[in-house]
C-alpha cells in the first residue's frame, strides 16, 4: 500500500476531517505565495512591508503602492484549479468538516466551496473595509476609483482609510472565526494542512492544537515545514495533483451504492 493509498484511507474514514489551505494551493492558478522558491516575499523581501498595518496607516506611498498592486492582483484573473474542486469534491462527499483558509483570492468559493464550512481566515481581497467605520463594499467599486484617478480612494462614509478586507500583520483575525477554527482543529481526528508553510501564526497553531487533541495530521505541501516531524504523512508534491488523487478514490468509493 502507498502513502497516498493509506491518507485515503483515513480521510475515507474520519469522523471529522479540517483542511487548512495556504497559498501554496493556489499557485497553481498563477497565484504567487509569499515564501516559497518564486514567492513575492522571497523575491522582494521590501514588499512585506505593504503587508503591515502600521505602515499602511502611517504612509500614503504605502497605500498608493498597495492599491497599484491591488489593481493588478492575479487573483482577479485567477480561477481555482484541480486542488480547490478536489476540496469541494470531499465536502460534497460528506468528508469535509471545515475548510480554513489563509487565502485571500477567494478561490475556494469560486470552486464551489460552501460558505458554510468555509471560514477565510485572513479576510478577501474581493471587499474593501474602511479601518474608522467597518463600511464594507465590493472591491471593484474601490479599483474603479484608482483607474479613475484616485491614487488612495477614502471611505465614501466617513472619509477614513480604506483597505482590502484582509487581515495584515499587526491586525486582529475576526474572534469568531478564530474560535470556531480553534474548536474544529480540537475536535477533529484529522487535519490536513495544503500548501502553507505554517509560519503564520495564530493559524499555524491551528495543526498543533489538533495533534494535542489526539488527531492525525498530514501536510500536503512542496517544501519542508517545521510540523513535518509531528505528521503521520507528509506528501510532498503539488496540491493540484496530489488532492484530486486523495479524493478520486473517496468521491468513487463514497458512491458506490450500499450492500
Ligand atoms: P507561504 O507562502 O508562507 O507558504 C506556501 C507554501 O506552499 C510553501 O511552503 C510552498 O512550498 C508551498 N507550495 C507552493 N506551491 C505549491 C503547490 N502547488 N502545491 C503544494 N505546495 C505548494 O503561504 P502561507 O503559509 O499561506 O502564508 C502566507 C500568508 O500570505 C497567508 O496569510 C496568506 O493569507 C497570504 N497569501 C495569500 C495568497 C493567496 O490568497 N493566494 C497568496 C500569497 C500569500
Amino acid at each position: 500500500m502507498t502513502l497516498l493509498d493509506e491518507v485515503g484511507g483515513w480521510i475515507a474514514t474520519a469522523r471529522s476531517i479540517v483542511v487548512l489551505t495556504g497559498a501554496g494551493i493556489s499557485t497553481e492558478s498563477g497565484i504567487p505565495d509569499f515564501r516559497g522558491p518564486d514567492g513575492v516575499w522571497t523575491r522582494d523581501p521590501a514588499a512585506e512591508r505593504l503587508s503591515n498595518i502600521g505602515y499602511y496607516v502611517a504612509d500614503e506611498r504605502v497605500r498608493r503602492e498597495s492599491w497599484r498592486r491591488r489593481s493588478e492582483h492575479p487573483a482577479w484573473r485567477a480561477r481555482p484549479n484541480a486542488g480547490h474542486r478536489a476540496l469541494v469534491e470531499l465536502e460534497r462527499a460528506g468528508r469535509l468538516e471545515l475548510l480554513v483558509t489563509q487565502n485571500i483570492d477567494g478561490l475556494h468559493l469560486a470552486a464551489g466551496s460552501s460558505p458554510d464550512r468555509l471560514i477565510e481566515i485572513h479576510g478577501t481581497i474581493r471587499d474593501t473595509a474602511c479601518l474608522s467605520c467597518g463600511d464594507r463594499r465590493p472591491m471593484p467599486e474601490a479599483l474603479a476609483r484608482v483607474r479613475a484617478g484616485e491614487p488612495d480612494p477614502a471611505c465614501l462614509v466617513c472619509g477614513g482609510i480604506l483597505k482590502s478586507a484582509t487581515v495584515s500583520f499587526g491586525q486582529n483575525l475576526d474572534p469568531r472565526a478564530l474560535t470556531r477554527a480553534e474548536a474544529a482543529a480540537e475536535t477533529c481526528d484529522l487535519f490536513v494542512a495544503v500548501g502553507t508553510s505554517l509560519t503564520v501564526y495564530p493559524v499555524a497553531r491551528l495543526p498543533e492544537r489538533a495533534l494535542d487533541a489526539s488527531a492525525r495530521l498530514v501536510i500536503i505541501n512542496a517544501e519542508p515545514t517545521q510540523l513535518d516531524d509531528r505528521a503521520d504523512a507528509v506528501l510532498r508534491g503539488r496540491a493540484g495533483d496530489l488532492l484530486p488523487a486523495l479524493a478520486t478514490g473517496i468521491v468513487a468509493s463514497d458512491r458506490r451504492p450500499l450492500g
